[in-house]
């Protein structure tokens, strides 16, 4: 159980918030419309969602998520929940709402022997992933170090280990959990199982989640990269063929798109429908090697990025 500071009392109106009172409650940084910082602080990953909160709350600790959520229970205001941002539809933000935003909360213990971690879910995906590799160790997220750990984990999480060790909730071994209430619980799957249950593909609609506690898998060098392959009905029909042959070394995400005019895209296809994969053969390198091989042969690469590196570079630019 935190401490619970009551921020608005029933004698004034319920919905005022007082800043100079939230800050003074909160260890974490408040962020009014008024400051420096609040444009910023409110662009979400995707343009085009342009939403102004009436405060947003950078926490720093299980305790500020704890005032934030009792703030907006007793304030029936909106209440946005921020990791990483990239959400589609702009649910980490809101018009006139309370942004509850964990991307101060970044630390992350590693037990190695147990190979276990306790992230906190304002990490990235890129930023646990390059920790975890100075260790040889990952758990597996999705294609983009910028996404949230918080987002992608309690939605489920597809990635690059997939096919060999399952989604990012397949290594979820506990979390830190806010309620509605403004409780702090520790969730397992002997602790509060319904809730453990729930989150793992539930989104943050059972509660919000300050940690995570993670299996890790030895993964160091790794063979993968992008392959860029002009897309015909044969090539995306051969593609898919070819992922489900490969051995569950092999993860594999691809985008169907109009080539960007990037200037590793010969001019010439600029506009043109592509197939852009993402491969990871997470094994012995020569092995890797051969399981890519009948992806390279599906037509002449537009581009090939594809050869061994360490895991977290997959995550970089
Ligand atoms: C470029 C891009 C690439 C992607 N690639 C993949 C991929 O390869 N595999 C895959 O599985 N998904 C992928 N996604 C989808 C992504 O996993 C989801 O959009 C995810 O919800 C984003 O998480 P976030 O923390 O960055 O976003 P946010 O917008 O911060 O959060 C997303 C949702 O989760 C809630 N939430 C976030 N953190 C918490 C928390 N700690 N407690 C409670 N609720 C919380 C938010 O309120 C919001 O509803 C991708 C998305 C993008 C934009």
């Amino acid at each position: 159980m935190t401490k619970q500071t009551r921020l608005t009392s029933p004698e004034t109106n319920p919905t005022t918030i007082s800043i100079p009172e939230l800050r003074a409650a909160l260890n974490g940084r408040v962020i009014a419309p008024d400051d420096a910082g609040y444009d910023e602080a409110r662009a979400v990953f995707y343009g085009g969602i342009d939403r102004r909160p009436a405060v947003i709350t950078r926490v720093a600790s299980a305790a500020d998520v704890s005032q934030v959520v009792s703030l907006a229970r007793e304030t029936g205001l909106n209440l946005a929940v921020r990791s990483g941002g990239h959400s589609l539809a702009g649910h980490s933000v809101s018009d006139g709402g309370i942004v509850l935003d964990l991307s101060d909360m970044k630390a992350l213990q590693i037990d190695t022997e147990q190979r276990t971690a306790w992230a906190e879910t304002g990490l990235t995906a890129g930023e646990y992933t390059t920790v975890a590799g100075t260790h040889g160790l990952a758990t597996s997220f999705g294609d983009t170090g910028s996404v949230g750990i918080g987002g992608i984990t309690l939605g489920g999480g597809v990635g690059y280990l997939v096919r060999k060790y399952g989604l990012t909730i397949d290594d979820l071994l506990a979390a830190d959990v806010v309620t509605a209430d403004g409780r702090l619980l520790r969730v397992d799957a002997e602790t509060h199982p319904d809730l453990f249950w729930a989150i793992r593909g539930g989104g943050g609609n059972f509660g919000v989640a300050t940690r995570f506690r993670f299996r890790l898998h030895e993964v160091d060098t790794i063979v993968g990269g992008m392959l860029l392959l002009p897309a015909t009905p044969d090539v995306i029909d051969s593609f898919v063929a070819e992922a489900e042959a490969a051995p569950e070394e092999l993860s594999a995400i691809a985008n169907i798109m109009p080539a960007p005019p990037m200037p590793f895209v010969p001019a010439e296809h600029h506009g043109r429908l592509i197939i852009m994969p993402m491969l990871v053969y997470a094994g012995e390198l020569e092995a890797g090697e051969r399981a890519i091989a009948p992806f390279r042969a599906l037509a002449t690469p537009l581009a090939d990025t594809i050869e061994p590196k360490p895991y977290p570079e997959m995550y970089e630019p």
